[in-house]
């Protein structure tokens, strides 16, 4: 373990890292530090985030298609915020078609993307975020509210990963009925292709992925539910989106799929997070 932390260090201080070159391949160090990770990683699936020991000098970065999906893996970022991983949050869209016509007096698109990003500024203080760690992306979207593929778009994901400089990147799983989702994912998978970066990704289950492995959970119970209700009613767009549309809170409709999911698994705890891990060499993905 102490060597990883020491091999993280020492990417840390590697200038062919500095956001403004392309080469992030690392070298040797980041060759140490992925076989690590890998080590770290191993061990019969699904793994359980809480018995791992992780080095806090691993950089964690969340790339999040919309306002909310940080706090829909809110319980296991918060595992990393207290174990000392830096965190840094990009919110990819403004995610406006999700506000119902008249909330708060919103019936434009740019109001409602102003009001959603104020609503995750909020959650993310709950959670302990410093504000200099948010990033709202505010990639270009289509006529059907998702990003469109556009070269500026590409560029922006880009540009804030090479920041990072992460090991490990959570966001939703690309196997998603959700085009934004899809989207996020193939600018990722795109971007550590093009600049040959070596890190984890660490895909979420959301209520719309389609099928994926379940290789780590974060099980939880019912004094975290309740922590993380309290940042999904910071979405408070959401919130009342999902009391007239579905005759429950966002809070409800967000902790009854984490219960499901724990239910599915086998979990002793009542709800769960869940995720798959792709490992990522030089930009080539692999499972370990
Ligand atoms: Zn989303």
């Amino acid at each position: 373990m102490r060597r990883l932390q020491r091999a993280t260090k020492r990417i840390k201080r590697t200038p062919h890292e500095v956001p403004t070159g392309r080469s992030t391949t690392g070298g040797a160090t980041k060759d140490i530090m992925q076989h690590e990770l890998k080590t770290l990683f191993r061990g019969s699936r699904p793994l359980k985030l809480t018995e791992l020991r992780l080095p806090s000098a691993l950089r964690v970065a969340v790339l999040a298609p919309h306002p909310d999906d940080f706090d829909a893996i809110a319980v296991t970022l918060r595992h990393f915020r207290d174990n000392g991983n830096r965190i840094g949050l990009a919110v990819a869209t403004g995610g406006a078609s999700g506000v119902e016509d008249g909330f708060r007096g919103a019936t434009d698109d740019a109001t409602k993307a102003r009001l959603r990003e104020d609503e995750q500024r909020a959650s993310c203080r709950l959670f302990g975020l410093p504000d200099e760690r948010l990033q709202f992306l505010r990639l270009v979207e289509g006529v059907d509210g998702h990003p469109t593929d556009a070269p500026e778009n590409f560029a922006a994901v880009r540009d804030w990963l090479i920041a990072q400089q992460p090991d490990l990147v959570f966001l939703p799983h690309g196997n998603d009925t959700n085009d934004g989702h899809r989207r996020c994912y193939a600018f990722f998978r795109r971007a550590v292709e093009a600049d040959k970066l070596s890190l984890v990704a660490c895909l979420n289950r959301d209520p719309k992925t389609i099928a994926m492995r379940d290789d780590l959970i974060c099980a939880f119970g019912a004094d975290a539910a309740a922590w993380k209700g309290g940042l999904l009613r910071c979405h408070q767009s959401q919130h009342q989106r999902n009391l007239h549309t579905r005759g429950h809170g966002f809070d409800d409709r967000i902790l009854n799929i984490n219960r499901q999911f724990a239910a599915a698994l086998g979990c002793a705890a009542a709800f769960a997070e869940t995720f798959e891990l792709e490992f990522v060499a030089g930009g080539v993905a692999s499972r370990v």
